[in-house]
């Protein structure tokens, strides 16, 4: 039967509406069914919720036969083949979690022509003649989920996915072959295209789309870690603002944190309705909280990355990041739990130079050294050898061996069975694991120079996505787009001197292409006048003011990429001549703290005191002080060795005492003590802020 476009489509919308019950498409959603029913491949990336399971089971049904469904979770099959039932549709699932006459009435049941869906986990096309018997029948579609699963440059690498890859053109079929509908919520550019060649997608189309989220207004500050309790109660403390998620880094913080907006705010009594969730917590006191949060009896949960898959709660106002996610992926979903009723939301990244620190610490611990796993696959072999039995056998301590032993089995350097049976596996684990550890210690750098750039922080993310097309248009409502609306980021106006800096950078670019910006602040002889943080926090000023545009840039040096800044004069910028008039606003370091108002009204943010230089001399220092000082003390005198200097070449004493008096928690304020000049800043100063944060 031929039909025209227009009836076409009033077809695929009775269809919608006939067996899903959906009155429209979301957006994004026709084109792709349109696409499947064609017997197209392709990729679809879309957020977590956007509804891409419809993009592959509408078109099934289109088309005719039966689906064959391959998902990671036995969770994910259960709820997805739960859903279809209930909709009147035949679908069937193996999985290992299942019975065998159960697995076996499926094939019995796919063989027959009855279901029109059929899920399996990837690792079942390794049982010998599975792959064989689904060849049998045509099928109508071949959906993947997750598919960045597949990709060792995803989080959630499946060496199972693999062999899809494999598989795949003996299951599609020769003549009009079932087309590959491969969907995941996370994929990066590196990823989409990992996926597209690990599973042999013919003239696949890709549908990349719905990531920009108009209602979230993405704040990102630097502040030190002990500021950040009293700041997230002061901003909850407005009810506006709730219900929240603050996400913690760790257990320990999440407990903290809770406590605190639980026993009042900063004593002025106003107790929050707050609960602490990790996974250190029983099942049954998380089901609780998460339940008390969904009713709406809680108002604000702090959690680790643990809580929020199962949250489906629409008014969530804020959220807030007490330290730095590990990816991107991850800080976009979290994020993304906010404002799911449209209304406006605001969420807020803290982050200072501990959070490096702590990070590697989780980086170590979850991407053991390659030599722990081998002493692990060493120990291996053919024979099945007992889980604890081999544990008690190893040098390597009780978690540290489990570790090891899971990621093996991740990256099939061993085989576990479920009675706890070991045997050895291939050797090729070593080389996706190492890639792997290396990838995700390059997904926590992206997350470092997202707080640092002055994009519009929802263009990065989108971008980061890989939907180009959409990543031009900035949002108008973060702390980039909009540095006068910041709640806790601070702004300063430009001072005079730093106007003048301004006219010379904007003549010395006039004359070129562009310039690294180290060049330039060089070029200008600014090295002496202004730090190496202050001239690039005043380009980011220009760059917000649309006088210049940074790009990040990077070039190879004994083998090495060194990443570098360069500078360009935008039209605007060119039009600057001394009489200008231009408002620069430059990003005044950190916050101190955030303090609400006793009537409940908009905080007012405490600008630290105004810059003078820390007098050195005898202090007297708190205990934190003392405790400071010694820390200090510790790391001098293990620089002074490296260096082969004497102590007092690294840091005088007196500096060192007006540090540990000080805390600073910005190059700026370093630059304000006493003996820590530009060059002491450059060389030491991430170290010293590393150590002045802690505790
Ligand atoms: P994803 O896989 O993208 O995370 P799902 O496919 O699970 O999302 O869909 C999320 C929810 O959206 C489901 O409850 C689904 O029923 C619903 N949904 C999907 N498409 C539509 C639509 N066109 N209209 C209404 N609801 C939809
Ligand atoms: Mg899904
Ligand atoms: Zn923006």
């Amino acid at each position: 039967m031929e039909l025209g476009k227009d009836g076409e489509a009033e077809n695929l919308k009775e269809l919608l509406r006939a067996v899903f019950g959906f009155a429209g498409f979301r957006a994004g959603q026709e084109a792709v069914c349109r696409a499947a029913i064609e017997g197209r491949d392709l990729l679809l990336v879309m957020p977590t919720g956007a509804g891409k399971s419809l993009c592959y089971q509408l078109p099934a049904i289109a088309r005719g036969g039966t689906a064959l469904v391959i998902s990671p979770l036995i969770a994910l099959m259960e709820d997805q083949a739960a859903k279809l039932g209930a909709l009147g549709l035949k679908v069937a699932r193996i999985h290992s979690g299942l019975d065998r006459a159960v697995a076996r009435q499926a094939c019995v049941d796919y063989l027959s022509g009855q279901l029109q869906f059929l899920f399996i986990a990837p690792e079942r096309l390794r049982v010998p003649g599975f792959p064989q018997m689904l060849a049998k029948k045509r099928l109508a579609l071949i959906a993947i989920d997750e598919a960045h699963c597949i990709s060792q440059w995803g989080h959630d690498f499946r060496p199972d996915y693999r062999m899809l890859g494999e598989h795949l053109p003996g299951l599609r079929g020769g003549e009009n072959a079932a087309p590959v509908v491969a969907l995941t919520a996370t994929a990066t550019p590196s990823v989409q295209a990992d996926i597209l060649e690990q599973l042999g997608m013919v003239k696949p189309l890709k549908f990349i789309h719905g990531f920009r989220r108009e209602n979230l207004a993405i704040e990102v500050v630097e502040l030190a870690v002990p500021e950040r309790a009293g700041t997230i109660a002061n901003l909850l403390a407005d009810p506006a603002r709730r219900p929240a998620i603050v996400y913690a880094v760790s257990r320990k913080q999440s407990e903290a944190l809770a406590g605190v907006l639980a026993s009042g705010v900063a004593g002025r009594g106003g107790k929050i309705a707050a609960a602490a969730y990790h996974a250190g917590l029983d099942a049954e006191t998380r089901e609780r909280v998460q339940k008390a949060f969904q009713a709406g009896e809680l108002e604000v949960v702090v959690a680790t990355i643990a809580f929020g898959m199962g949250i489906d709660k629409a008014d969530i106002r804020t959220v807030i990041h007490a330290g730095l996610p590990a990816t991107l992926e991850g800080y976009y979903q979290e994020i993304g739990r906010a404002g799911r009723d449209g209304a406006q939301s605001r969420t807020y990244l803290m982050h200072s130079y501990a959070d490096q620190r702590t990070h590697d610490f989780f980086l170590n611990r979850d991407y053991p050294p390659v030599e722990n796993l081998n002493q692990v696959f060493k120990a291996l072999g053919e024979e099945p050898r007992a889980v604890e039995e081999l544990r008690g056998a190893s040098k390597l301590g009780e978690e540290e061996f489990d570790r090891a032993l899971e990621k093996l089995e991740i990256h099939g350097g061993a085989r576990v069975d479920f009675g706890g049976l070991v045997t050895r596996g291939g050797t090729g684990w070593k080389k996706t694991y190492t890639i792997q550890a290396r990838y995700r210690a390059e997904q926590f750098e992206k997350v470092l120079r997202f707080t640092t750039s002055t994009e519009c922080r929802m263009a990065a993310l989108v971008r980061h996505f890989g939907d180009v097309a959409d990543a031009s248009r900035t949002c108008g409502k973060c702390d980039v787009c909009d540095p006068a609306g910041a709640e806790l980021r601070q702004f300063r106006h430009a001072t005079t001197a730093e106007r003048g800096m301004l006219q010379e950078i904007v003549d010395e670019l006039r004359a070129v292409d562009y310039r690294a910006t180290g060049t330039l602040q060089r070029n200008l002889d600014m090295v002496g006048r202004i730090s190496r943080n202050d001239f690039e926090a005043l380009l980011d000023a220009m760059v917000r003011a649309g006088l210049i545009e940074i790009e990040e840039a990077e070039f190879e040096k004994d083998g090495e990429a060194i990443r570098y800044r360069k500078a360009r004069l935008t039209d605007a910028g060119m039009e600057v001549r001394r009489t200008t008039p231009v408002a620069l606003l430059i990003s005044d370091g950190i916050v101190d703290a955030f303090e609400a108002r006793a009537d409940g009204g908009p905080g007012a943010k405490k600008t630290k005191a105004a810059a003078k230089k820390v007098e050195a001399g005898p202090v007297t220092l708190s205990a934190e002080g003392v405790a400071l000082a010694a820390r200090l003390r510790e790391w001098r005198v293990a620089e002074a060795k490296r260096l082969r200097v004497p102590a007092y070449v690294v840091l005088h004493d007196r500096t060192l005492n007006a540090l540990a008096q000080a805390r600073p928690g910005s190059p700026r304020e370093l630059l304000q003590i006493e003996g820590m000049g530009p060059a002491k800043v450059e060389k030491f100063g991430e170290v010293l802020l590393g150590l002045c944060g802690k505790g």
